[in-house]
């Protein structure tokens, strides 16, 4: 067993709600679980000590929605779309076939330097989906890759209809044969319930069939307008419904009686010149907001979670401890994780130790770097 303390902590952000925040403190790890917090002049001993000079310090992010299971570029589409295109679901299919072209190590290779990425900027705990193969063999291709360096991965078969597919065929190979395949590399499905997508009819057949198959459900919906995807989600008790950009005050009600987590995905709704979700609606009305990067080559390609929360507090109207609450613990509620997104002693140790005095500098200095180091499970990243 070796231990380490961190002292010198300005602001430390427990997401506990017994220690909240806590100013002057310290916190201890041993072998990957945090063991202590507190004050830093009732620190214990340790075997060794990183003096952090005042800074904030913060559990690590959770990104609970991205796409890193792709090859391939999508610069030409985002350019078009800077020039006035609007965006559209079928973009997906360019990425599919990119993904298919690939080899199973330049996928590994992108997924690696995708999730290293985000890691060098605090992000501890990172979600995954399949959904550019859309044949049985590259979704289980993509799932077993992802399996290997995410720490949740998603079933996203219902992603896109492929070219030339027709859909009701399509719907029944991913709810029998390529759900079978998938089911053993994933602990989560998901549908893309959005016009172009997959309708109400279509999507929940998906979503029960992965419940039966013992899967926890996410879904996205209500991206680019009002639609059945957040009343499915509610109805079948998904972990999870994100995007949530356009909602009814119906939807806003039954997100804050549920528990289903509203993941919003700002860097999203900007790149795809959307509406950014009405946050502080669903906040004022009791539903468990978390931020995600979203990060895929179409439609949202950032890692920065910094850069969600910026825009959460500057456009979305959250405060800075929302945002940081949905980037963190929030999003460890989306992937159903009670061991991450927060540091009570017992929680894994994720510390992301940020190199300004507040987590406020993380609206109050946008887009400046300000990750001083990580630490994940106890392992120091940076
Ligand atoms: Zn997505």
């Amino acid at each position: 067993m070796t231990s380490t303390l961190i002292t010198g902590i300005g602001e430390l952000t427990t997401n506990d709600p017994g220690l909240g925040r806590l100013t002057d403190a310290a916190l201890v790890f041993t072998d990957g679980r945090v063991e202590w917090v507190g004050s830093a002049s009732s620190a214990p001993d340790a075997d060794s000590r990183v003096d952090v000079e005042g800074r904030a310090v913060l559990p690590g992010w959770v990104d609970s929605h991205t796409h890193l299971l792709f090859a391939g570029d999508r610069t030409a589409e985002f350019e078009a779309r800077m020039a006035g295109q609007a965006y559209a679901a079928g973009g997906i299919a360019v990425t599919v076939g990119a993904t298919r072209a690939a080899s199973d190590e330049e996928l590994a290779a992108n997924l690696r330097r995708h999730v290293a990425e985000a890691v060098a900027q605090g992000t501890t705990t990172i979600e995954t989906k399949t959904g550019y193969g859309l044949t049985v063999e590259d979704e289980v291709r993509s799932a077993r890759i992802a399996a290997g360096h995410a720490d949740e991965v998603t079933f996203l078969g219902a992603h896109l209809v492929p070219p030339g597919a027709d859909p009701d065929s399509y719907v029944s190979l991913v709810i029998g044969d390529m759900l079978d395949a998938v089911a053993p590399h994933v602990r989560w499905a998901d549908v893309f319930c959005e016009q172009g997508a997959f309708d109400e009819d279509q999507s929940r057949a998906v979503l029960e069939a992965a419940q039966a198959k013992g899967l926890g459900l996410r879904v996205h919906g209500n991206q680019l307008g009002e639609g059945p995807g957040v009343r499915l989600a509610v109805e079948l008790g998904a972990a999870s419904v994100d995007h949530c950009t356009y909602l009814s005050d119906a939807d806003i009600d039954a997100l804050a009686d549920s528990s289903t987590v509203a993941t919003l995905l700002p860097a999203c709704d900007l790149s795809t010149r959307q509406s950014l979700p009405p946050a502080r609606q669903l906040l004022d009305a009791g539903a468990t907001v978390a931020l995600a990067s979203n990060c895929n080559p179409g439609s949202s390609y950032t890692t920065s979670m910094a850069y969600c929360i910026t825009t959460a507090v500057l456009q979305m109207r959250m405060t800075i401890e929302e945002a940081v609450t949905a980037a963190t613990l929030n999003g460890a509620k989306a992937l159903g994780r009670t061991d991450v997104g927060h540091l009570s002693p017992g929680a894994r140790a994720d510390i992301h130790v940020l190199n300004a005095p507040s987590t406020t500098h993380l609206a109050y200095r946008p887009g400046v770097p300000l990750t001083h180091a990580v630490w994940r499970a106890g392992v120091r990243q940076r």
